[in-house]
């Protein structure tokens, strides 16, 4: 979902809730470096995110020539609040720039549009990896595990510079097992440190439309948990490991995420929240919180 795609530039644009821990400006998308690959290489299913079915690989044709969004001011009335909620964590502008030199899909061959297509998804699954390494180099309590983390964040991005055969062959699930381990352990040492206890963990757990209105979660484990229509408003979940949580449509309003790590764009993108949502300094306010209050 390309420039101005919606996908990535409408939602983010509280500038007030940012204070970086750490560089991170090559892992948010920047659809001016991008040739619109989201909306071009990846599937659509029509559904409440998705107004129609679309296959992978096949231009939205709502895509204009200059990879700008066509319906950017009204994805969400148009039913593709999907596009609003997406991030590529910089996959985008690496892969068009870098891995390609800048050769456009769609002035290329067919087949150097194919690999172009191929490879994205590959490469947004190891910048998203990054993005949780260097969360995790932030986290005073992983100390013990930083040289670690900054071996296997220097190997991911290496990953990540390799030429479109290479990343074409890559088993990207290994390498994303590999990084898990030691983002397990890294939750571990900074759970711990905040007080998460082993009756917190919550990993996996399926908590859709619970009520856990002003739950104390402070230092839980979350991690992969199913919190869809969840109601966390008022919670406190500072210090959680949201890592993998599924949070769309769960109202975060007036709940406290100051600390939580491993929280990701799309996935608040995906939640409702309001002014009162205190956020870690690692994600923005989505915009469309503040629009429909
Ligand atoms: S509607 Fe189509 S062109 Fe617009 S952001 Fe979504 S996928 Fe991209």
């Amino acid at each position: 979902m390309g420039k101005y795609a919606g996908r990535m530039r409408d939602h983010t644009t509280d500038q007030s809730d940012q204070s970086d821990q750490s560089d991170r400006s090559g892992l948010r998308g920047d659809c001016e470096r991008c040739f619109g690959l989201c909306c071009v290489a990846l599937p659509f299913a029509a559904s409440a995110d998705f107004a129609i079915d679309k296959q992978a690989g096949t231009p939205c044709p709502n895509l204009r020539g200059d990879h700008r969004c066509g319906i950017h001011a009204e994805l969400r009335p148009r039913g593709f609040t999907g596009c609003t909620v997406y991030d590529c964590f910089g996959a985008g502008q690496k892969v068009s720039q870098l891995t390609f030199g800048g050769q456009d899909w769609r002035t290329g061959s067919r087949e150097h549009a194919r690999r172009m297509f191929d490879v994205f998804p590959v490469v947004r699954q190891l910048h998203e990896l990054l993005w949780y390494l260097t969360e995790a180099l932030t986290l005073p309590a992983a100390r013990p595990v930083h040289a670690d983390l900054r071996r296997t964040l220097e190997k991911t991005e290496a990953l990540t510079r390799r030429t479109p055969e290479e990343l074409g062959a890559l088993d990207v699930g290994a390498h994303r097992q590999e990084v898990n381990v030691l983002l397990l352990r890294t939750s571990e040492l900074a759970r711990a440190a905040t007080g998460g206890s082993k009756k917190k963990n919550r990993r996996g757990a399926d908590l859709m439309g619970a009520r856990l209105q002003g739950a104390d979660l402070r230092g839980a484990s979350l991690r992969g948990a199913y919190l869809i229509a969840a109601d966390l408003t008022g919670a406190d979940l500072r210090d959680a490991d949201l890592i993998g949580a599924d949070l769309r449509d769960t109202d975060l309003t007036d709940a406290d995420l100051t600390g939580a790590f491993f929280l990701t764009q799309p996935q608040l993108n995906a939640a409702r929240g309001g002014p009162g949502t205190r956020l870690p300094g690692s994600v923005t306010r989505p915009a469309h919180w503040t629009a429909r209050l």
